[in-house]
């Protein structure tokens, strides 16, 4: 397949949509990342490994999906680390190892169980992660390498 896959680029603004109020933030990166992708990945939820400015190399969740901004032409790509940073992280480097897919994108019709959609995401990343092969991704050079 087409995993593990590496990307990286500043984190920009999104929708505020409200992700961060859900306890979820996610960091979004500017279209010509999104772009750099293989347009064949299916849009959905994925989980890997990611860091900010080649610091501590954190767990996460992404999420690819159609993006409004772009009247749905574009896909999106937001990731939310299993860390606590306590302060906004745009401008900065965020860098990303696409690991594996979780699920397709769906729509939800609550707040709840999307959220709870989410926590299991949350879950099923921290298991698969501990697995060794997918464990040792984690120390990839792309991590400290200049972008
Ligand atoms: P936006 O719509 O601008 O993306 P979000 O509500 O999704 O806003 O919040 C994302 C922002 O929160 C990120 O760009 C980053 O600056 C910050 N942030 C703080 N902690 C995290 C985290 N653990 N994972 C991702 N982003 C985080
Ligand atoms: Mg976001």
């Amino acid at each position: 397949s087409q995993l593990p896959l590496f990307a990286g680029g500043e984190i920009v603004r999104g929708f505020g949509r409200g992700s961060k109020e859900l306890g979820i933030p996610t960091a979004n990166f500017p279209l010509e990342v999104v772009k750099s992708l293989p347009e064949s990945l299916p849009t959905g939820a994925y989980y890997g490994w990611a860091n900010v400015d080649n610091g501590p190399v954190h767990k996460m969740v992404l999420s690819i999906g159609w993006n409004p901004f772009y009247n749905n032409k574009e896909k999106s790509v937001e990731t939310h680390m299993l860390h606590d940073f306590n302060c906004d992280l745009y401008g900065q480097t965020l860098k990303i190892c696409i690991v594996g897919y979780l699920r397709p994108e769906r729509s939800f019709d609550s707040l709840e169980s999307l959220i709870a959609a989410i926590r299991g995401d949350i879950e099923q990343a921290k298991a698969f992660l501990d697995e060794a092969d997918k464990a040792k991704l984690k120390e990839a050079p792309f991590f400290t390498e200049k972008l």
